[in-house]
């Protein structure tokens, strides 16, 4: 086995950093940019230097192994796409700002993939012919492209970032629920043997559609993601999924949901002007009655103004504004409709609040949710059908067994989604059954943040001297130390390529006219399990053998120290 060469500082191409770069507001941002892993070349696109990309590698290797382990096959397809298969499943428009879209010389329209159903569904549809071809998981390790509205914090999202994403392809929906059972065993074997502290968290609302999604969260200050969880049973759910039943308390049926198409948001003030209505500045949602009804339009406060498509839905004579003292003691139903999510799927809610008089329940908004504050499942209504009440607060009711939930932040590393035919329909996969009649395929597509695994990994390890790895994860396995003079580089580059012959990954500090105090505090922020010093006792061939994570040292022979090490 040709081990990899000894890594000297003093030719490594990182150098670290003293002070927190100005625009970092993570701990992870800091101290991958302080301890030269990685470089900012614009906002939210990343440079990996050698510590960063060896660190890169190895979740990418262990993602990988797990990959193959289940039977998934590698391929790399590109990440420049045309136009056309997304204009088929209608996610070129659908995508919105986050989509990079461009041109080629001729004016022909393309994409930089920001996720690859369409173009997987195709592949698929050229080499697959018969039921005989599937099941069958592809999958691939490659940099996805999307316009973040707020690239923040550092690698953690990024504009352009490595996922491996993979695609499941079968005939029978039983098949689909196997690939789906294997990815999430995939995921936990990678996630565990990262290190991550992790959740699994029902991510849609299951009960709504058919299909089933689970986000793999790991808790994190950092993390933009907030998921409950039940302290009592195994309930746990990032809170845009949950969902409450609702039931009126009278026992009278909550009418039926038909969909209200979405308008484009409006700002309450354009909106209720081109209504004819006064805005009322207590409500951050407008509130109209449409033939009677009550009606929540959600608005986020800065979004385009379509005009046309919100008059088509309601008729100006029909709406009038309804005020907070509408609502008190009365049980008047409102409805609400959310935008495109994500994957394109789209949420409704309905809640049907009985409100005790006094109670101030009305909304608030955030992104393109409507929100019902103060209200109280089962105090101010039974559930009974399917509502998103979108901001849940901590100590809300478990959906499964009424326990009061916890919430806490988490970055979103893993996502798994059973998407069934939406793909194969618009791109009509089919492959030929065993009765010889076509068979609509079923897909599933599943991402982990290979990128952000890295600076998931960072929030979670470090400490208050800097990061600080998992072994299968490290730039190395030991960090040499010389703090000293000529003798000390000496016995430190020997005993580098000892522990490099024994099989060892070995990072040495070589630096010449860089004091032992600047040495020490690099290797407490660079990271490596394992700090191996060669100081004041190398004359006599004794050397300190240093934990970064629990700080014990030991005084070693250099034979001891490579037979610890080994
Ligand atoms: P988020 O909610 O954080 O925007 P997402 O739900 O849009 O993520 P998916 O479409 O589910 O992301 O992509 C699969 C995985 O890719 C995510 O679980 C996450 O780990 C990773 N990922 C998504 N967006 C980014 C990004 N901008 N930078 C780094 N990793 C990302
Ligand atoms: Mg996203
Ligand atoms: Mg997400
Ligand atoms: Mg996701």
């Amino acid at each position: 086995m040709a081990n990899a060469p000894v890594q000297r500082m003093s030719q490594l191409m990182a150098k670290t950093l003293r002070d927190d770069p100005a625009d970092a507001e993570v701990l992870s941002h800091k101290l991958l940019v302080r301890a030269g892993y990685v470089r900012r070349t614009a906002a939210g696109i990343w440079s990996w230097l050698p510590l960063g990309k060896k660190v890169l590698a190895n979740v990418e290797r262990i993602v990988r192994e797990e990959m193959d382990a289940i039977g998934a096959q590698e391929v790399l397809l590109p990440a420049l796409l045309p136009r056309e298969p997304y204009e088929a499943t209608g996610r070129w428009e659908e995508y919105g700002a986050e989509l990079f879209r461009l041109q080629d010389r001729r004016g022909g329209d393309y994409l930089l993939g920001p996720t690859h159903e369409e173009i997987f569904t195709l592949l698929v549809k050229d080499q697959a012919s018969s039921y005989k071809d599937l099941p069958v998981i592809l999958y691939q390790i490659q940099n996805k492209y999307r316009d973040e509205a707020r690239p923040r914090a550092g690698v953690l999202r990024g504009r352009e970032f490595l996922m491996k994403d993979s695609y499941s392809f079968d005939t029978e929906d039983e098949g689909l629920a196997q690939s789906y059972a294997l990815h999430r065993q995939a995921y936990q074997r990678v996630f565990e043997r990262l290190g991550l502290d992790y959740r699994i968290c029902a991510a849609t609302a299951g009960a709504m559609g058919g299909s089933k999604s689970e986000e793999f969260l790991a808790p994190a200050e950092a993390g933009e993601d907030t998921f409950a969880d039940c302290p009592n049973c195994d309930f746990a759910a990032n809170t845009e999924a949950i969902t409450y039943e609702l039931k009126p308390v009278d026992g009278t049926s909550v009418p039926a949901l038909e969909e209200i198409p979405t308008p484009d948001t409006p700002t309450i003030e354009t909106l209720a002007a081109h209504l004819g209505v006064e805005a009322a500045d207590t409500l951050k949602n407008l509130l109209v009655k449409v033939d009677g009804e009550i009606v929540a339009v959600g608005v986020p406060g800065d979004r385009e103004v379509d005009l046309g498509k919100v008059e088509a839905h309601f008729a100006p004579a029909a709406v009038e504004l309804v005020t907070a003292e509408d609502f008190v003691g009365r049980p008047d139903l409102v409805r609400g409709y959310v935008g495109p999510q994500g994957r394109g799927e789209k949420v409704k809610y309905i809640a049907d609040p009985r409100v005790a008089p006094g109670t101030s329940w009305i909304t608030g908004a955030n992104k393109e949710h409507t929100h019902a504050k103060n209200v109280v499942a089962g105090r101010d209504f039974e559930v009974d059908e399917y509502v998103d009440v979108v901001v849940v607060q901590e100590g809300d009711p478990c959906p499964k067994c009424g326990t009061g939930l916890k919430l806490d932040r988490a970055i979103e590393i893993g996502h798994i989604f059973q998407l069934g035919r939406k793909y194969a329909d618009a791109l009509k996969l089919d492959v030929l059954g065993q009765h010889g009649k076509p068979v609509r395929v079923t897909m599933g597509s599943y991402g982990i943040g290979v990128s952000r695994a890295v600076a998931a990994l960072a929030e979670q390890s470090a400490d208050d001297k800097g990061l600080c790895w998992p072994a299968e994860v490290a730039p190395a396995d030991v960090h040499v130390v010389a703090a000293g003079k000529a003798l000390q580089i000496e016995l430190a580059l020997d005993v580098s390529e000892k522990l490099r012959a024994a099989g060892l990954r070995v990072l040495v500090d070589d630096r010449a006219g860089v004091s032992p105090g600047v040495k020490f505090t690099d290797s407490e922020l660079i990271g490596v399990p394992k700090i191996l010093v060669a100081g004041r006792r190398s004359a006599e061939g004794v050397l300190e053998l240093k934990d970064r994570r629990t700080g014990e040292r030991e005084e070693l022979t250099v034979d001891e120290a490579i037979a610890r090490l080994t």
